[in-house]
């Protein structure tokens, strides 16, 4: 992506990495996205009370060229997916995905085929935020759990590298559930 992948690695990827974290941390646009009950708990987040103009983040951008960072709030209905995925291919890069909620995260209680089973068959998600629905400070603590994730985000070969370390990482891991045969 443009000048950082021109820097060579070492000392200067390095520095590069420190200054671009900083900056992106704090300069998050989150996209206009509430697909049900928990985009009411993430609008109250950005009103006074909780006030996430604290973090630079008040203003939810209506188009997605001009946001970096999509909060899925509320079930993904099947029919909704493709527009997600949309949505998220509009935006620039680099780009984060917050997952709010159980629905978003698992399907939740929606147990059924009309809704997706989990956002991250449809775009890759960095946070996932437990509760039905969320409260705004877990909302908040989330938001900084993602600056911290933004904030050591490496560049250039130093990306290649993490990704790549990443990858090795998930074909090696076992599976969650193990089938077993029942004894007769
Ligand atoms: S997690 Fe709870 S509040 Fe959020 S969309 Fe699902 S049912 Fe609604």
């Amino acid at each position: 992506m443009g000048l950082e992948e021109k820097v060579p690695s070492g000392f200067l990827l390095s520095t590069v990495e420190t200054l671009a974290g900083f900056a992106r941390k704090g300069s998050l646009w989150p996209a206009s996205f509430g697909l049900a009950c928990c985009a009411i708990e993430m609008m109250s987040t950005a009103g006074g009370r909780y006030d996430l103009a604290r973090f630079g983040m008040e203003a939810f951008r209506a188009s997605p060229r001009q946001a970096d960072v999509m909060i899925v709030a509320g079930r993904v209905s099947q029919k909704m997916a493709p527009a997600l995925r949309q949505v998220y291919d509009q935006m620039v890069e680099p780009k984060w995905v917050l997952s709010m909620g159980v629905c978003a995260s698992s399907g939740g209680m929606f147990n059924n085929y009309a809704i997706v089973q989990g956002v991250d068959h449809v775009v890759p998600v960095d946070i996932y935020l437990p509760g039905c629905p969320p409260r705004p400070e877990m909302l908040i603590h989330a938001i900084l759990a993602l600056h911290e994730k933004i904030a050591h985000m490496p560049l250039g070969a130093n990306r290649a590298d993490a990704v790549r370390a990443a990858e090795e990482a998930a074909l090696s891991a076992r599976p969650l559930i193990e089938l077993t045969v029942p004894r007769r």
